[in-house]
């Protein structure tokens, strides 16, 4: 019996052994084409050879040193490299060990730099319904997707949570999609206004929503009037780009489609492609000035922040995906996998949408087309999907729906930038058979 606590008390799972480019072996030899990166994050795929180089070189010169005593080079190096590619405005780079710590820290900065400019009443925090931010329990409490808040209600931290922007449910007969921009921007500002704009931190949101939802970008101008509104009212903007970003929608930041900058952002996944974990909390040259005239002190941290190892890791997947330019070829491949999509399940019955940008797509799964009703989810369409693709060695990433009908059962595909057009194939043949086993389930 094993002695791990598992994500499930009473599934098994295959032993993963080595890696192999786009695919993942297991103890029996059967090979799984990796098209959702893991939870998109193996963006180099499972076996960059410059990568692992790079992190045999970290170790074997300064594997980790405390970051109260040190600094080192890979993560100052790391920083620059982000700072002189991200949007506007942000200038500093506190890195951490994944997402949620991310987060974490991106609330905790915002936080403090209400306190530091003497407006300590700017507590509340604003999201979206349906959004993940991190399984900690202040990103947790940001959060709106109720499944995983339920339990550990109350959360620690006063949210409330507005509309997404997910057009394939939200946007009205009679609606342009930059009309429903408009209503969901004027839907948040009606949310600050009723809060006390002085007792509002920060609004957090998905550029593209990942795993929530399934690959959801934002209707064009959404995101410039949110910018907007934040602005108005003295609202930080935090950009969760934890899963859309590092080149995931084809630029860097996902923030960059959307033509904006944010106060925070959150990156982690891709940063260090699941070769280290590591993830980082962009911050705006205001809050880090604020701080440093403050207090000069950033009131957290834990013990593996800036690790030698990870940050070279990351370091070196970066230079690899802009040596590669690999960023126009996830554009290339998008649009590859789109259109095989589109192709094989345009005129599926049980395809409500298919949505995404870049290397980041989606599927929603509903009962039937017309009314897009989901299935029941108490039928576990996308546990049965997620168990057929995988006998068939593809892994993909599905979600059940919920069960207020806001939501169908969605699978989401992150596959590595490395692949070949075949793999495409592969991906869209898999995923066609594991479907037709899992609905005949149904
Ligand atoms: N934010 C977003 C948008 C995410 O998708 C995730 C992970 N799925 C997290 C935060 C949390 O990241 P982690 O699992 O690395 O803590």
């Amino acid at each position: 019996m094993s002695h791990v606590f598992h994500r499930s008390l009473t599934q098994s799972y295959p032993t993963a052994v080595r890696g192999d480019g786009p695919y993942l072996i297991d103890s029996q030899g059967k090979r799984y084409l990796d098209a959702s990166g893991g939870a998109a994050v193996s963006c180099l795929g499972h076996s960059d050879a410059g990568v692992i180089e790079a992190i045999r070189e970290q170790v074997g010169t300064l594997a980790y040193a405390h970051t109260s005593f040190f600094t080192s080079e890979p993560m100052e190096a790391l920083a620059d490299f982000l700072i002189e590619r991200a949007p506007q405005g942000l200038e500093s780079v506190y890195f951490v060990s994944g997402g949620s710590e991310a987060v974490e820290a991106a609330l905790k900065l915002a936080r403090q730099y209400f306190v530091e400019i003497g407006q300590p009443q700017r507590r509340h925090v604003i999201a979206r319904r349906q959004s993940y931010h991190g399984n900690t329990l202040g990103a947790l409490a940001a959060g709106g997707n109720a499944w995983r808040r339920q339990q550990f209600q109350p959360l620690l931290i006063d949210v409330s949570h507005v509309s997404p922007c997910y057009a394939y449910r939200e946007q009205r007969a009679d609606e342009t999609p930059e009309a429903l921009g408009m209503r969901l921007a004027a839907e948040l500002e009606a949310e600050i206004l009723n809060l006390g704009a002085e007792n509002v931190m920060a609004f957090i949101a998905e550029p593209v929503v990942g795993a929530t939802l399934g690959a959801v970008p934002a209707v064009p101008g959404y995101f410039k009037r949110v910018r907007e509104v934040c602005d108005r009212h003295g609202v930080l903007l935090i950009l969760d780009e934890v899963m859309c970003g590092m080149g995931r929608t084809g630029s860097l930041f996902a923030a960059e489609q959307e033509g904006i900058s944010a106060d925070l952002i959150t990156v982690a996944k891709g940063l260090g492609a699941g070769y280290q974990p590591i993830g980082a909390t962009l911050v705006s040259g205001r809050i880090v000035d604020a701080i440093r005239q403050g207090s000069g002190f950033f009131q957290h941290g834990h013990t593996y922040i800036g690790h030698a190892t990870a940050c070279a890791a990351a370091l070196a997947v970066q230079k690899t995906i802009e040596e590669r330019q690999l960023l126009a070829r996830v554009s290339e491949l998008g649009a590859g996998l789109r259109a095989r999509l589109q192709e094989r399940f345009g005129d599926h019955p049980h395809v409500g949408d298919l949505r995404g940008r870049g290397l980041f797509q989606g599927v929603e799964l509903v009962r039937e087309r017309a009314s897009k009703e989901p299935f029941d989810p108490a039928l576990k369409l996308h546990a049965k999907l997620k168990k057929a693709a995988m006998a068939r060695g593809l892994m993909c990433y599905p979600m059940g729906g919920t069960l207020d009908g806001r939501r169908g059962d969605h699978i989401l595909l992150a596959p590595p930038f490395i692949l070949e057009e075949t793999h495409l194939d592969e991906l869209v043949d898999k995923l066609d058979a594991a479907l037709r086993s899992a609905l005949a389930e149904v």
